[in-house]
C-alpha cells in the first residue's frame, strides 16, 4: 500500500475538508482488525459499526485499545437494546418511541446515559426507518419524559440516487427540523448534534450544518462512488 493511499492518509485529507468542530466517526462495518488498528494508529477514536454481533468480536479483539468511542448506526432489534446499551456510548439509529422508551428503561436498570439521536427520514425511503417530521413532533412530548437517555442530535441518511441539489435540499431540511424542535424547550431533548454526511455527500452536510459525519467507503476502501 503506498503512502498516498493509506487509511491514514485518507483520513487526513477527510479531516482537511471539514471544521476540527465536526466529528468524523469511522465506519468499521466492512473494515478489518488491521485497517481499525490503522486508523486508530492515525489518531482516530470514533468508530460506528451496524452491528451487534461483529461489534462484539471488535470489541473483543481490541480490548488493548481502551478509549475507543464506540457508535451505533445499525437498526437496533429490542431483543438487542440491552447489549447496545452495554456495548455502545452513541446511538445514531433510535427509530420510533418505543425503541427510545425501551433504551431509557434499560439505562436506567444498568445505570448508564448513553448519548442518543433520533433517526429522521425526511423524504419517503422504504429501505430505512426513521421519523417523518410529522411523525417526530407528534412523539416529542413522550420522548421527552425519557430520563436516562441523552437524546441531543438528530439522524439522517439520504436515500440513494439523488443529485446534489437534492441532497442539500435534505441536509438543510434536517437542520431547520432541529431548530425546530429546539423552540419547542423541552426539558430532556435539546438537539445539539446533527448526524448526517457519508462518503459521498459529507461536504455537502458539513456545509449545511452537518456536526458529525459517518464515512465508511471513503476511509476504508479505494473504490469511491460518484453523486449523480
Ligand atoms: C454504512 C453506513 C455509513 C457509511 O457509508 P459510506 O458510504 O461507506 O461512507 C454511514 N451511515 C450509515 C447509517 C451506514 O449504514
Amino acid at each position: 500500500m503506498n503512502d498516498s493511499n493509506s487509511i491514514a492518509q485518507r483520513l487526513a485529507t477527510i479531516r482537511e475538508e471539514i471544521p476540527p468542530t465536526v466529528k468524523l466517526v469511522a465506519i468499521s462495518k466492512g473494515a478489518t482488525i488491521e485497517q481499525m488498528r490503522e486508523a486508530y494508529a492515525a489518531g482516530q477514536r470514533d468508530f460506528g459499526e451496524s452491528r451487534i454481533q461483529a461489534t462484539i468480536e471488535k470489541q473483543a479483539a481490541l480490548a488493548d485499545l481502551p478509549d475507543i468511542c464506540w457508535h451505533l448506526i445499525g437498526q437496533l432489534q429490542s431483543n438487542k437494546v440491552r447489549k447496545a446499551v452495554q456495548m455502545f456510548d452513541v446511538i445514531h439509529s433510535v427509530d420510533s418511541l418505543k425503541l427510545c422508551q425501551q433504551i431509557d428503561r434499560i439505562a436506567g436498570e444498568l445505570g448508564k446515559s448513553p448519548q442518543a439521536f433520533l433517526q429522521v427520514k425526511m423524504l419517503p425511503d422504504p429501505q430505512k426507518s426513521g421519523w417523518s417530521e410529522a411523525e417526530l413532533l407528534i412523539d416529542l412530548p413522550e420522548i421527552n419524559k425519557c430520563e436516562f437517555v441523552k437524546i441531543d442530535g438528530l439522524m439522517s441518511i439520504a436515500p440513494l440516487g439523488l443529485s446534489k441539489q437534492e441532497l442539500v435540499c435534505l441536509f438543510t431540511s434536517v437542520r431547520d427540523l432541529q431548530n425546530k424542535v429546539n423552540k419547542c424547550n423541552f426539558l430532556s431533548i435539546n438537539l445539539k448534534h446533527l448526524s448526517m454526511g457519508m462518503s459521498q455527500d459529507y461536504q455537502l452536510a458539513v456545509a449545511a450544518g452537518s456536526s458529525i459525519i459517518r464515512v465508511g467507503s471513503k476511509i476504508f476502501a479505494y473504490q469511491e462512488k460518484i453523486i449523480k
